[in-house]
């Protein structure tokens, strides 16, 4: 058995390479940025080819940085930006276009044609999925209609559709292995989550060619081996897991019930609700968090579009912070927002709202109010918007116990390193917040789901040994207190939501 594992976190900005050791301490790592395309205003583009190279330049120097060899890794687990779409020659291995970015817009149009037409029940029923430009499905549509001469050539088998991950394996496999894992897989809006195949009748009435698709596989497995020319020797590609699907993972929630929250530029969080699927009523996603040794595990996923992404405003565009994490003693400075709510509907409001025209607003200030309260709410306007998500969750499952069916949310992301963020959290959702030493977590669950193929890891509960708390916070607030908060929040999220819509 080798030393190490090797993960891959091709992010949406960065491409990344964290090596592990067994106990999940971060051997060696390195990152590269790489550019963002905006060639029309709300398109968003990638160089399919510059996150190749980036993704292995980051690999050969995490490697070089230790005097390791190939020979050091025992396997490849990736984790990747989800959605983003892919077209390739099958001959050549280049792209036929620009990858489309999870966040581009340019299918929007065509997405809402799609739900007038009525297809709205048939995605959410067979994918989980809202109907939205978001997912992969549209822009692989858009690529087929636009693209000269597309259309024909994936007909004829000679163009291949993939998710970055897939297309990152088929590369390193020097085109031998075209895989997705079931948690990409269930966010192309192409993919039957019940029956763990492409749906027929998605495919025929988005008119895209089945031969194009890559096989879908277990989270967990083997999957190819890398041609030698990248590493100087064979290494299996062994774990593949979506960004926030890994997260869930790297976090050890693999129990029904078990949460996670990432506290990112957005806020995402993902419930693992067991070997079912559930439906959602209140517009939360139902997705596949993994398939591991033949069984799936589903979720239910919520996000917000700004969560660390207020502080980077406050910060970059108000200029009354200096660094994010002075953030946490500025709020400390006052006793409370002393009745300012801060609602960041820069874009829009995501679940449970699902009001693109909200806007933002600050609610609340009087004369006495200081950049400190300014600060204080826009902290608190995070915890909020996951509070919010909590409770939709909470609905979803049909949860009738006092005071709630989540005990407890596990936390990782840039912005969980907030201590005061943190207490308030629990605070206002009335939660254990468990933090973990690592908070790497993404990389982390595509490093253990790479590590559980090959016998690394002999089981879940091998990984769960390897986890150390680094702080618990528990919930301190009364009752009345939190009842008269969250009735002013979402006061606040109501006029925002009049401003926006007249
Ligand atoms: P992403 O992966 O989405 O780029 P990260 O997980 O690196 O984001 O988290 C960075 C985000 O968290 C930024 O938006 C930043 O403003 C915010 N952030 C980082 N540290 C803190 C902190 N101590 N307090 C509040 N926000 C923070």
């Amino acid at each position: 058995m080798s030393k190490y594992i090797m993960a891959l976190d091709q992010g949406t900005t960065s491409s990344r390479c964290i090596i592990y050791d067994k106990s999940g301490r971060i051997v060696s790592d390195a990152q590269s940025e790489f550019k963002q395309y905006f060639p029309h205003e709300g398109w968003v583009e990638h160089d399919a080819m510059e996150i190749w190279s980036t993704q292995m330049g980051v690999a050969n120097e995490a490697l070089l940085k230790r005097n390791l060899t190939y020979r050091d890794i025992e396997a490849i687990g990736i984790t990747n930006q989800r959605e983003t779409t892919v077209v390739w020659d099958k001959d050549t291995g280049v792209p036929v276009c620009p990858a489309i970015v999870w966040q581009c817009r340019r299918t929007a149009d065509y997405a809402a044609e799609l739900k007038e037409k009525g297809y709205e029940k048939v995605v959410r029923d067979k994918t989980g999925l809202i109907i939205d430009a978001y997912f992969s499905a549209t822009k692989l549509k858009w690529i087929l209609d636009h693209v000269d001469g597309a259309r024909e050539k994936a007909e004829a088998g000679k163009l291949l559709f993939g998710t970055i991950e897939t297309w990152l394996v088929w590369k390193m496999t020097g085109g031998r292995s075209h895989v997705t894992d079931y948690s990409n897989a269930s966010r192309t809006m192409l993919f039957n989550i019940h029956e763990l195949k492409w749906d027929d009748d998605i495919l025929e009435f988005l008119d895209i060619p089945k031969q194009m698709l890559p096989e879908p596989v277990e989270n967990s497995g083997n999957f190819g081996y890398t041609i030698k020319e990248l590493f100087g020797g064979p290494i299996p590609i062994t774990g593949l897991a979506g960004d926030q699907q890994a997260a869930l993972f790297g976090e050890t929630c693999f129990d029904e019930g078990d949460v996670k929250c990432t506290y990112g530029t957005g806020s995402f969080l993902l419930l693992n609700t067991g070997k079912q699927p559930v439906v959602s009523q209140n517009g939360l996603l139902s997705t596949i968090a993994w398939g591991l040794n033949g069984e799936v595990n589903y979720a239910l996923e919520g996000s917000a579009f700004v969560c660390g992404a207020a502080i980077q405003w406050l910060r970059d565009q108000l200029r009354i912070v200096r660094r994010a994490k002075d953030t946490e003693a500025m709020a400390l400075k006052v006793k409370s927002s002393d009745g300012v709510y801060f609602v960041p509907a820069f874009v829009g409001l995501g679940a449970p709202y699902w009001d693109p025209e909200a806007r933002g607003a600050f609610f609340g200030i009087t004369r006495g109010t200081s950049k400190n309260h300014i600060v204080r709410a826009a902290l608190e306007s995070m915890a909020y918007q996951n509070e919010d998500l909590l409770r939709a969750m909470e609905s979803d499952l049909k949860c009738s116990k006092e005071g709630g069916c989540i005990e407890r949310v596990k936390v990782d992301g840039g912005a969980c390193r907030n201590d005061f963020l943190m207490q308030f959290q629990s605070d206002i959702s009335h939660v254990e917040i468990v933090r973990h030493d690592n908070i790497e977590s993404t990389s982390l669950g595509a490093a253990y789901l790479a590590g559980l193929a090959t016998g690394y890891y002999d089981s879940i509960e091998d990984i769960v040994k390897n986890k150390s708390v680094d702080r618990v916070f528990e919930p301190e607030m009364s009752t009345e207190d939190r009842k008269k908060a969250l009735e002013g929040w979402h006061r606040a999220v109501s006029a925002a939501k009049a401003f926006g819509n007249v």
